[in-house]
This record gives C-alpha cells, sequence and structure tokens, in this order.
C-alpha cells in the first residue's frame, strides 16, 4: 500500500477482466481513496459485491460517475459511446474520464462528443490481458511491467494526463503517450491481426475433415495450442476490435497477405534460402522481445506430462490485447 491516493473517488464501468482487475490493483496499491463500481447485469453487479472489489456498487452508469474525480470505461469498444451519453450529464467539472478499449480512435470518435467542457477525456489502453473474461478472471498484477498507452487529444489538460499515467504506475504500469491512429496502427498488426490468424487456423483446423478433432487435440503442441488460447479471447469484445479498427487491419492484412504469397511462393519453389532467411530474421526478433523482458525464455509445454522426468514449470502469461 502506497501513499497519498491518486484519485480520490474512482469510478469503475464495466467489471470484467480488466474492469476487476483495476479494481484489486487500485486497492493493493492505494491507488483510489474509493472505488464506485457498476457494471451491466445484476449478475456481475452482485458478483462485485460477493468479491468485495468496490467501497460501493452502484445500479446506473450515471450513479457510478456522480462526483467521480477518475471514471474509467471498461467495456467492449462498441459500446463505449451509449456509456459516454449516460454518463455525460452527470460527470463532475474537473473530473478525469478514462477507457481501457483496445481500439483507439474509434473510441474517442464515439465518446467524445458526449464528454462535457471541464471534464478531462484521457483514452488510455492497457496492453495487457488473458483470453479470460468477467469479475472472477481479474488479477491485482495484471498490470505489473505491462505497457499502457495514453492517447490524449492534442487539446487535453497536461496535467490531467500525468495524473493518469501516475494512477497506472501505481497499478505497476510503463506508460507511453501517442496519437490514437498510431496506436491504431501498432496494435493492428502486433495484436489484432494476430488474433484473426489464430481465429482463422483454429477454425480452419476444425473444419478439415479428415483431420479428426481428437487428433488436432492430442498433437496441438505443434503450435496449434497456442493458437487455440489466443482464439479462445472473448467474441464480443473481439467482433468490435475488428469492425472498430477496420481500416488498420485491413491494411495489415493487405502486407500479410503480400509476404503470406512470398514465403508460398518459396515453398512452392523449392526456395530454402528465402525461408531460412525469414525464419532466422524472426528468431531475432524473438529473442528481442525476451531480452526487453517482454516473455519470458523459459518453454512453455503446458500441463505436465506424466512420463516427462522433468515437468516443465508453468509459466505465467499475459497477452498484449
Ligand atoms: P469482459 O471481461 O468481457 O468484461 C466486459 C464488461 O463490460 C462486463 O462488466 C460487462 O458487463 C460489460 N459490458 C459488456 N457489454 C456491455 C454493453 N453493451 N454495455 C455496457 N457494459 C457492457 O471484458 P474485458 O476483457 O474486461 O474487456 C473490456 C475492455 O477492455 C474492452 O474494450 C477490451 O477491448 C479492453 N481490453 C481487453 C483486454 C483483454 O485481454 N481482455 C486487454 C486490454 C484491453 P456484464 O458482466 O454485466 O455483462
Amino acid at each position: 500500500m502506497s501513499g497519498k491516493p491518486v484519485f480520490n473517488r474512482v469510478a469503475l464501468i464495466g467489471m470484467g477482466l480488466i474492469g476487476s482487475s483495476i479494481a484489486r490493483a487500485a486497492r493493493a496499491q492505494g491507488a483510489a481513496g474509493s472505488i464506485i463500481a457498476t457494471a451491466r447485469s445484476a449478475a456481475t453487479r452482485r458478483r462485485i459485491a460477493e468479491l468485495g472489489l468496490a467501497d460501493q456498487v452502484v445500479e446506473t452508469n450515471a450513479a457510478a460517475a456522480e462526483g467521480a474525480d477518475l471514471v474509467i470505461v471498461s467495456i467492449p469498444v462498441g459500446a463505449c459511446g451509449t456509456v459516454a451519453a449516460e454518463i455525460g450529464p452527470h460527470l463532475a467539472p474537473g473530473a478525469v474520464v478514462s477507457d481501457v478499449g483496445s481500439v483507439k480512435g474509434a473510441v474517442v470518435k464515439d465518446m467524445s462528443p458526449h464528454i462535457p467542457a471541464g471534464v478531462h477525456f484521457v483514452p488510455a489502453h492497457p496492453v495487457a490481458g488473458t483470453e479470460n473474461s468477467g469479475p472472477d478472471a481479474g488479477f491485482a498484477e495484471l498490470f505489473v511491467n505491462r505497457w499502457c498507452i495514453l492517447t490524449p487529444p492534442p487539446n487535453v489538460d497536461p496535467a490531467a494526463v500525468q495524473r493518469l499515467a501516475a494512477f497506472w504506475r501505481l497499478l505497476g504500469a510503463n506508460v507511453e503517450t501517442m496519437s490514437a491512429e498510431h496506436h491504431d496502427l501498432v496494435l493492428g498488426v502486433t495484436s489484432h491481426l494476430p488474433h484473426l490468424i489464430a481465429y482463422t487456423i483454429v477454425g480452419t483446423a476444425d473444419e478439415l475433415s479428415q483431420v479428426t478433432r481428437s487428433e488436432v487435440l492430442q498433437f496441438s503442441a505443434g503450435g496449434f495450442r497456442d493458437f487455440t488460447r489466443i482464439a479462445a479471447s472473448d467474441p464480443t469484445m473481439w467482433r468490435d476490435v475488428f469492425l472498430a479498427n477496420k481500416d488498420a487491419v485491413l491494411e495489415m492484412l493487405g502486407r500479410f497477405s503480400e509476404d503470406l504469397a512470398t514465403l508460398t511462393r518459396a515453398i512452392r519453389r523449392g526456395d530454402g534460402e528465402t525461408l531460412f532467411n525469414q525464419f532466422t530474421r524472426t528468431r531475432a526478433i524473438r529473442r528481442g522481445i525476451v531480452d526487453i523482458g517482454q516473455d519470458s525464455p523459459a518453454p512453455d509445454f503446458g500441463r505436465p506430462h506424466p512420463d516427462l522426468p522433468h515437468a516443465p514449470v508453468p509459466r505465467p502469461y499475459a497477452d498484449e490485447n
């Protein structure tokens, strides 16, 4: 527990994986004076109360926003505009409003019109997550040593940006600032495209009639298993991501298709040199990611096999999403 809270009254709207992790981390670090939480369904609101994740659980988004110093909206990006319209009239002058959406341009466009003058809108994206959803899936350490990208509009008060940055740093994150447009391009290639590929390949494998489902699962260590974890990510969240980041994803998909065509041609022509050079280049990229501490070099073979003399140690992971 640290010293003085960065924000006095923090309202959390949406309490799934990300919202509930913010609640847990803010509690653990003393980043919030008090936490007021709400969620769309009565079942989730009940669960937040059972888990003791907030000082107060309220029924409506408007009630949560009332008098808050910081409001964080942690819901699928397609719903952010509607929620901003609901809370707009209830925001206190000087409050900071933020979100955690995996796409920034569309969220800024949808939320900005509803944020009244005198309230500071500082969009954010903690680049951390897992494939699990809901209030039980969250944990206080989710953001530790992960990036949180802020995309403040050009005219926003720098002091509000600094306060939100301080809040995220207290939760363990490293903070970076960039434009919403740049964020969407970068995440398009590092997160959105890989998810699209995972959703595709798992679907393709499932449809292969000559390979039985049990064989796909039995031999899943051959790279496929990692794809299945990514492809288990929340369908609502990812539907919204692709609809909201259409332009950047289509741009990256075009580049990817060209590169895939190059490798396809190399295989067809027996051009081992092209394949070897590409794989050497990508191996260096992987080593670079490990070197900067964004993943562990430890092997991850899933559940230990009883016949293995040295059972591998399970590795915690945090995806960027
Ligand atoms: P989640 O675990 O599925 O939780 C979603 C929350 O949003 C729940 O509280 C849900 O309420 C609420 N919700 C769903 N639809 C809604 C709607 N139409 N209107 C109002 N509330 C709604 O999702 P999450 O993983 O925390 O993701 C939340 C946001 O974080 C998304 O924008 C996502 O892009 C972003 N993000 C996710 C990750 C990740 O890895 N998962 C990482 C970084 C950022 P109920 O429980 O009552 O249904």
